[in-house]
């Protein structure tokens, strides 16, 4: 699919592209975090950001949450998240 797309490459619009890449710039609202933990596209593309889920700061682990929002998990998305840690993923 990269292959065949490379001749066309120049006539696409480098907008398109960033639109489906890049996640909502602000982050994902705190309701939905529960949800993005169980996205691996959405918890990979973050931590390839180094960009927090929630807040976009940087230094994030693996399940692609800085430092201050590790320690604001709930039960059920410190779970989600310590399986993104362990290696098991979603
Ligand atoms: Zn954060």
């Amino acid at each position: 699919m990269v292959f065949r797309k490379l001749k066309g490459a120049a006539s696409t619009p480098a907008r398109y592209t960033r639109g489906v890449r890049r996640l909502n710039s602000s982050g994902i609202e705190r309701s939905r975090l529960a949800w993005a933990l169980t996205q691996p596209r959405l918890v990979q593309t973050a931590r390839a950001e180094d960009s927090c889920l929630l807040c976009r700061a940087g230094q994030v682990n693996e399940a692609a949450l800085c430092p201050v929002c590790q320690t604001m998990l709930s039960d059920e998305e410190s779970r989600l998240a310590e399986r993104w840690m362990n290696g098991v993923g979603p």
